[in-house]
């Protein structure tokens, strides 16, 4: 992979006045970033079982988050990764940490929690640990992942075994720390994976308090793929002298998907959801709803139609949740309706269309879900439904990617702009001040994940 000089533009060195040797290091890494310069996983100085790991999974060639991440993490730095899931973002934590922890563990229950990853979800989290197990192979290391949703005793045991890499949710940390389960004062890295999602659910309190409890001298690793006002201020409260890692920004994913936007009327959605079932047979298809009960409704009509359909959300035990990504993952069940909350992360290979049931509230949802398609360098297709009342967000989200989403009228033929519909006009008050459908601004619900 080539990394440019408009990459190596986005890596910013804070605090210049650091001490000489660190300065010696930012160095090397800027001569590293800032020509053209095509990097291997041996140029980042990853140990030969890693090497022979990713060769294995046929990584020829790091992403640009790994080759900007991996020397600056092996380096023992904290870094602020700006990147969304797709970039190879796991990985690039992933591997370093496996490295720096690599025969310096205790054996069987003697060893400690020296790692610490902390996901806003469980399924992010489940496939996070898997990632480790997967890159972590060939070396003798444990990890296990603690979630919320599933019996705690054989959590508590598999930490009692001794455990060196844990993957949590911040409750379930929470109950074991106050349970007593896990000590949490051996943790070299802690590592904060999509920080803005935990700030939409609510979870910052929580990750306040559980950084509170780590040791002062640790390695912080904040990775987000957008960075709001109080996820800046969580990494200048808790980092140290960090490493911005930026690569390609939120909207950029937009530019692999062909999308379009349907204009059809609420109650045609069903509808036209199952249509697109059949005229896609065998697909993998992610279709996107609101609400809860939204993603029920549709799986139970998809089901009635035989297209083989489950929904996971936040209603959902965790045994449902997981059977459902199962199948959908291993393709016996070909399509899976989510919410935001459930579906960010997850990384699926081969979807190849998304379908927004709905269109998001916030406007950047929109483009981490059709980056559920396209993922790896592939293609894929998105297909939005917009009934009437939904034309303002149409118009947010197009905003923010900066282009057009071609119209398509509800059987599916391409619209004229003349008759894309507009939103509906809103009722004057009758004390003739502003007209009233000023929709509420949208703040996130607060759930557990
Ligand atoms: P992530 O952003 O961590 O969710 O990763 C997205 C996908 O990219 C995963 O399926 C990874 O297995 C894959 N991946 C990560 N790094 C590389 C690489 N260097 N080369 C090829 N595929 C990769």
């Amino acid at each position: 992979m080539r990394i440019t000089a408009c990459h190596a533009a986005t890596l910013r060195l804070n605090n210049a006045g650091a001490c000489r040797n660190r300065r010696s290091n930012r160095a090397e890494h800027r001569a590293i970033l800032q020509k053209e310069y095509i990097l291997s996983f041996t140029e980042l100085g990853l140990i030969k079982p890693l090497l022979e790991t990713l060769a294995n999974q046929g990584y020829e060639t790091p992403t640009p988050i790994q080759a900007k991440a991996i020397p600056a993490i092996l380096e023992g730095r904290d870094v602020v990764g700006l990147a969304q899931t797709g970039t190879g973002k796991t990985a690039a934590f992933t591997l370093p940490l496996l490295q720096r922890l690599h025969g310096g563990s205790g054996r069987g229950k003697d060893r400690v929690v020296r790692v610490l990853i902390l996901s806003p979800t469980r399924e992010l989290a489940a496939q996070i640990e898997k990632s480790v197990r997967d890159y972590g192979q060939k070396l003798s290391l444990r990890s296990t992942c603690v979630v919320g949703g599933v019996p705690i005793k054989r959590q508590q045991q598999a930490i009692r075994n001794g455990v060196d890499i844990l993957v949590a949710t911040p409750g379930r940390l929470e109950d074991l720390v106050s349970q007593k389960s896990v000590r949490l004062n051996n943790i070299e890295t802690i590592v904060l994976d999509e920080a803005d999602q935990m700030l939409d659910i609510g979870f910052m309190p929580a990750i306040r308090r559980i950084l509170k409890l780590l040791p002062a001298k640790r390695q912080t690793l904040l990775f987000s793929a957008t960075m709001p006002r109080e996820i800046r201020k969580l990494s200048a409260d808790y980092l140290n002298d960090p490493i911005e890692v930026t690569v390609a920004t939120v909207a950029k994913t937009a530019d692999k998907v062909t999308q379009s936007v349907m204009h059809l009327p609420a109650d045609g959605k069903v509808n036209a959801m199952a249509k697109l079932c059949r005229t896609h047979p065998g697909k993998r298809i992610i279709v996107f709803s609101r609400t809860k009960r939204g993603a029920d409704k549709i799986a139970r009509k998809l089901n009635a139609e035989n297209f083989g359909a489950a929904a996971i959300h936040g209603n959902k035990s965790q045994g449902q949740r997981t059977r459902a990504l199962d199948a959908f993952k291993k393709g016996t069940m070909p399509v899976l309706i989510a919410t935001d909350i459930a579906a960010r992360g997850i990384d699926v290979p081969g979807v190849e269309l998304v379908v927004n049931y709905d269109l998001p509230h916030v406007a950047e949802s929109y483009v981490h879900r059709i980056g559920r398609t396209a993922r790896a360098g592939a293609s894929g297709l998105a297909i939005s439904f917009c009934a009437p009342d939904e034309i303002k967000l149409l118009r947010a989200i197009e905003r923010l990617i900066k282009m057009k989403i071609p119209a398509l009228s509800a059987d599916g033929s391409p619209l004229a702009d003349s008759d894309v519909p507009q939103p509906p006009r809103a009722a004057k008050k009758a004390d003739g001040g502003k007209p009233n459908n000023s929709r509420r601004r949208h703040r996130p619900r607060r759930r557990a994940a």
